[in-house]
Order: structure tokens, then sequence, then C-alpha cells
């Protein structure tokens, strides 16, 4: 089969490689129908991700058809349309009896990482019953490929995190596809007032159009003051991380109001100063977390049902053999208008 294969800092081939085998009786192997390319992606090709080695397939997010599946598989037959997971899980040890698939003792974040992902023809995913979601028929499974990474990962680690409720003033510091998604799924809780903030103009409008009451260029304007203009000098019920790098986390700092939250997304690869001369007085929450994915059956009904409708970050397709000429675009996303990319394997 063909695949993507990482070789090191910004080396990276479609080349041809085994197809993948059952290797545990948990397992399944799936043949890929459509993925995408996430920004941790971007990160791993830059060498940011030292988990990640030479011949490594990456990838995270897709949708599939099951081809084969293990004795042990109770959920999943040859031939189902299912979604997977970036994040594998056991559904037996400590951490996932909490839910907290995230830091499975078996899994977690070890798809296109530590196993080979999903840029490829086929991918095996290890303990399936609890990695995959089934697709009922009739299901729109471009969207779905949304619900792979990036909605699970807004919602869980930015609203609920920053516990948004009604009426709450929130501000949302980052407008790429995680923002966004944090921008979609905020709206099931009806913030009054929604600030999303970023530096690239084209998604600040696109930004508008998904229901942010305000937007503000950071580069052109002073966000801090802007936004404590628009709060009567309060600052923001709930603050959303969903970049990374220490100005942004200052920022969701310096707009937290009195009681707030500040709900970290970002991967973060540099030490940020908390600036406890100002915080340590003000009740405010500050989290992080890892998405879990717990969430992926909720987002499926309210993608079902037209709640959400995840197609709106889809804005480019190539067919998966094309899939060097996806970097390139998403690599220049800002100029290229990019927000996430469907690659179809025919
Ligand atoms: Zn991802
Ligand atoms: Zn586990």
């Amino acid at each position: 089969m063909k695949a993507l294969v990482y070789h090191g800092p910004g080396k990276k081939s479609w080349e041809e490689k085994p197809k993948p085998e059952l290797k545990e009786s948990t397992d399944a192997v799936v043949k890929i129908l459509k993925t995408t390319i996430c920004g941790t992606d971007l990160h791993i090709m830059k060498g940011d991700v030292p988990t990640v080695t030479d011949g490594r397939i990456i990838g995270h997010e897709g949708v599939g058809i099951i081809e084969e599946v293990g004795a042990a598989v109770t959920n999943f037959k040859k031939g189902d349309h299912v979604l997977i997971s970036c994040i594998t899980s056991c559904g037996k040890c400590e951490y996932c009896k909490k839910q907290m698939f995230s830091h499975c003792e078996k899994g977690g974040w070890i798809l296109g990482n530590l196993i080979d992902g999903t840029q490829a023809e086929y991918v095996r995913i290890p303990y399936a019953d609890n990695s995959l979601y089934p697709i009922p028929a009739g299901a729109d499974e471009e969207a779905l490929v949304m619900l792979s990474d990036i909605l699970p990962t807004g919602y869980e680690c930015g609203v609920l995190s920053g516990q948004v409720k009604p009426g709450d003033t929130i501000a949302i510091v980052g407008a790429g596809p995680i923002g966004l998604a944090a921008l979609l799924t905020s709206q099931f809780y009806s913030p009054a007032v929604i600030i999303v903030i970023d530096q690239d103009d084209n998604r600040l409008n696109i930004a508008k159009t998904f229901g942010a009451t305000h937007i503000i260029n950071s580069e052109n304007e002073n966000a801090v003051e802007k936004v404590m203009s628009l709060t009567n000098n309060k600052g923001v019920d709930v603050a959303i991380e969903a970049v990374g790098i220490p100005p942004t986390f200052e920022l969701c700092e310096a707009i937290i109001g009195a009681g707030g939250h500040l709900a970290n997304i970002g991967v973060h690869g540099k030490s940020v100063t908390l600036h406890m001369e100002s915080l340590w007085s003000r009740n405010v929450v500050i989290t992080t977390r890892l998405v879990d994915t717990v969430s992926t059956p909720m987002l499926f009904k309210t993608v079902k049902s037209g709640k959400l409708d995840p197609k709106k970050l889809i804005t480019h397709r190539f067919k998966l053999d094309q899939i060097a000429e996806a970097y390139d675009t998403f690599e220049n996303a800002a100029k290229e208008k990019a927000l996430k990319i469907i690659l179809t394997n025919e």
C-alpha cells in the first residue's frame, strides 16, 4: 500500500509500505476512505515531536471501512464504516475507567506518533472496540472526519474545561481549526459575547460567520485594551487559548475576569510566565487537558441533527495520492485560506 512516511525533520515521502496486519486479537485493520492533515502533523514535520521517529506513517484522523477484525473485537465486522478517534484507548485501565482515554496506559495519542497512522491506504487500530465509532448509513463522512480530533478537542479542552455558561462573555485566542471548533461548540451553551482574536483577517472573517460577536486582529490592535473596553474593564468569563505560544497564553491571563476560567488547548513547546502578581486574588481557574474524545458520541448526535455543521471547516479537497500538494497548501494556510483539507482514498 501507499503511505505518507516521516523521514526526519522536513523530510516526508509518499511511498510503498507493507499493508498493516492484525497483531493482537483486539485490533482492526481499516481501509481509509477519508483523512486530513492536522496542525500537529506540521509540528511533527518540523521535528517538534521527538516521539515520532524515521519511518513512521503519520496522521491521526479519518474515516474508513473495516477490512479485518481480530477475534476479540465484538463491536465491528468487515465492511462496517467507522470513525477513527485520534485517541486509542483500551477501555480497561485505571485512566480509561475514569474516562481519561488520553492517558490510557496502553494507548492515548499513539496513532501517527508511536504507531503508524492514517495518512495511508490502510491503518491498524489497536483496541478497536473502544477506539473506533460506528458510522450510520447515509452519514456525511467528510463532515465526520472533523470528529476524529478537532471538534472533541475544541469542545473538551476549551468549552468543557472553560465551563462556558449561558450569558457568558468568552474570548477565543486563535482562529485556526481548533479555535473555530471551540467557537462552534461553545454555542451549545449560548454565551452572550464571543470575542475571537487572531492575526489573520481571513480566519477572523470566517469566525464572524461562525458566530463570533466581535473579532480582534491582535497584529493591528491592542487586544487587551480592546477586550477590556468591550467588557467594561471586567475581563472575560472564559478565555480559551488555542495557539500554544507564550504571547497568546499571556494574553489570556491579561483578559481573564474575576472568577473566570482560562482553558488551555494549545500545545506548548516553551514555558510561559504565570502572572501570579495579578492572578492570585482573582478566583481564577486555569485548566490544561489532552482530548479524551469522550464527547465524540454526543458530537455525532449534534452533527446528525444539524445543530453542528463541521463541514464548514473544510476548505480544500485532494486525492490521497496528492498528499504532498495538500501539505504544501496546509503549510501555507494563510495564503491559501486553508482550514481543513480532506484527502480521499479512491
Ligand atoms: Zn490532530
Ligand atoms: Zn486504557
